[in-house]
């Protein structure tokens, strides 16, 4: 569970996220959608903890990670990142690719490992490495890895972006799949209202560092707040 409140940063005097508040239950996907420019990877990175907020505080599963003071490094939060441009290492072979964050023993890392290969449909693939694959198959050794500490938290920024249509929708419905099965809160950060509409159990929908308006995709496609939101889905069909 993510409880973010009141969550502020500006950067040379312009505000940039401004007292902007947040929950996301655990199993639950909220899509931060919004025009380039608005806040969304800030907002991300400050959960992430590697962009620190003036002000705000932020929880995971009830534990204060961000504020009043205190401020965790990102491997003390339990979130999981994945980003557009967030490479796997390309001299490590998959299994020690979604390995990497792991401190259990070997056998234990070893079962881990095998059973997010198996989750992300990638079974047998291990032994390979990334410039052997396709990016489809990165992307989802990219999720595995991210959950592969089990966090509480996954966070994405527009991680399919890079990938071609084709694609696309097959990783998306994978990657819900096992985050649901994980019962991970996720906060997806994308721009295309479309992968909102699509991806999220809940949508809130950002501009000039604030949330304008939150719902489920149905409330927030039907009952735009305004007609900046409604032009803002007008493209979708
Ligand atoms: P996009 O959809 O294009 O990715 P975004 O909503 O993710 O946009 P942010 O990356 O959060 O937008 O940036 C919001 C604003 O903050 C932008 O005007 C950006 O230039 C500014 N900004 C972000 N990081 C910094 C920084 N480290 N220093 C100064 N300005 C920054
Ligand atoms: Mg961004």
């Amino acid at each position: 569970r993510l409880e973010v409140r009141h969550l502020t940063r500006a950067f040379g005097g312009k505000p940039v996220v401004a007292d902007l508040s947040l929950t996301i239950a655990a199993g639950q996907v909220t899509c931060l959608l919004g025009p380039s420019g608005c806040g969304k990877s800030t907002t991300l990175r400050m959960i992430a903890g590697v962009e620190r907020p003036d002000a705000g505080r932020i929880e995971i599963d009830g534990r204060l990670v961000s504020g009043e003071g205190s401020f965790l490094p990102p491997e003390a939060r339990s979130v999981g990142l994945m980003f557009q441009d967030f490479a796997l290492f390309p001299h490590l072979t998959v299994a020690q690719n979604v390995a990497f964050g792991l401190r259990d023993g070997r056998e234990a890392k070893a079962r881990r490992v095998d059973e997010l290969l198996e989750r992300v449909n990638l079974r047998g693939y291990g032994a390979k490495h990334p410039h052997e694959l396709s990016g489809g198959e990165q992307q989802r050794v990219a999720l595995a890895r991210a959950l592969a500490p089990r966090p509480r938290v996954m966070l994405m920024d527009e991680p399919f972006s890079g990938l071609d249509n084709r694609l696309r929708d097959g990783i998306r419905d994978t990657t819900l799949e096992v985050l649901k099965e994980e019962g991970t809160a996720v906060l997806l950060v994308t721009h295309e209202p479309d992968e909102a509409l699509r991806m999220g159990d809940e949508i809130a929908l950002m501009r000039d560092g604030r949330i304008v308006q939150r719902g489920s995709p149905y409330n927030v496609y039907n009952a735009p707040v305004d007609r900046a939101a409604a032009a803002f889905f007008s493209d979708v069909n």
